[in-house]
């Protein structure tokens, strides 16, 4: 199938495609690496009478580093990040994560901002950001919002964005002394979306973890922070201890049924992945009661 007729217009600068969709409203749609807006135009999902591609728009490239923080452009392709020595020095996580994403061709045009803008529940990046503390940087036509990655993503599909608005760039926090990082996905072949995964990232001093943040992706609507990541630090992380913290995760997630898997399955699958991370990070022998 093809997509319903519509018009382009290729912006110049942030300003000018703010413009455009300030003009259209919701009749709009940024055009970013269109890796996932296109098979949605062709499939017949969505019909927007215009497409403002943001390609052109220089502002919005690069990966810098100030200080503390790492910023990285909206634009910047899955490829650009799985090659920058920036993010693997500063956001290793980032790298391991983004070789799980689809295939090279798919890489080598789907964007950060697009990712993030997309919000598929299943996707690595949302994850991510939540691990990471992301902040997300919007544009509209009254100015710059920042808003945390936790409160970014709303639902299936669903952001803080609106139609008139442009991810700009997103900033991160470099990583800190002793942080350390986990990645896992489990998906019926390499490169597809996810049945469930976790992207961690933690501090650890001495035998115990001073930070831990959990992000789920493919067992909710949107990715999820595990709170029971609580549990687990400032305390002697022993087989009782995961195996209770395995428990509470189980009631805690919310997991949907479809063709890929059950809500079952994926519940076992989180805890699957709680059990090999902080084995991974902590200890690499800790039983947590028969699930690895
Ligand atoms: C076969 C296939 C397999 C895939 N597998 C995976 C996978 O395993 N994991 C994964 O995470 N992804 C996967 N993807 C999706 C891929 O990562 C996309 O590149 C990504 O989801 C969207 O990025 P994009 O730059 O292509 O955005 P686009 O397709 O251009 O846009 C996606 C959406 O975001 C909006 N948008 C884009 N940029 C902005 C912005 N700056 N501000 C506001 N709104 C914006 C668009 O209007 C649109 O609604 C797959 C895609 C395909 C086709």
């Amino acid at each position: 199938m093809k997509a319903a007729a519509f018009a382009y217009a290729r912006a110049t600068s942030v300003s000018n495609a703010l413009e455009l969709l300030g003009a259209h409203g919701d009749r709009a749609k940024v055009l970013s690496g269109g890796q996932s807006l296109m098979p949605a135009m062709n499939l017949r999902l969505i019909s927007p009478e215009l497409i403002v591609d943001i390609g052109a728009i220089g502002e919005l490239r690069g990966i810098a580093v100030t200080g503390e923080l790492l910023r990285i452009g909206a634009l910047m392709r899955h490829v650009d990040l799985l090659r920058s020595p920036e993010i693997a020095a500063h956001a290793p996580l980032l790298t391991e994560a983004i070789a799980h994403i689809a295939h090279p061709a798919i890489r080598n045009r789907g964007t950060i901002g697009g990712s993030l803008a997309h919000a598929d529940p299943a996707s690595e990046l949302p994850a991510c950001m939540l691990a990471l503390d992301a902040t997300i940087i919007i544009r509209g036509e009254g100015g710059e919002r920042r808003v945390a990655a936790a409160d970014f993503f709303t639902g299936i599909y669903e952001t803080a964005l609106s139609a008139s608005e442009l991810l700009v760039a997103i900033e991160l926090p470099v990583a800190r002394k002793n942080s350390v990082h986990f990645f896992h996905e489990f998906a019926r072949r390499h490169g597809d979306y996810a049945m469930a995964g976790l992207a961690a990232q933690a501090i650890v001093e001495g035998d115990a973890f001073s930070d831990l943040r959990l992000a789920y992706f493919g067992v909710g609507d949107r990715p999820v922070l595990a709170k029971v990541a609580g549990a687990l630090v400032k305390t002697a992380v022993t087989p009782a201890t995961l195996a209770a913290a395995s428990v509470a995760l189980g009631a805690e997630l919310d997991p949907h049924d479809d063709q890929q898997a059950s809500a079952s399955m994926r519940r076992h699958l989180a805890r699957v992945l709680l059990a090999r991370c902080i084995s991974a990070l902590l200890h690499p022998d800790l039983d947590a009661g028969g699930i690895v």
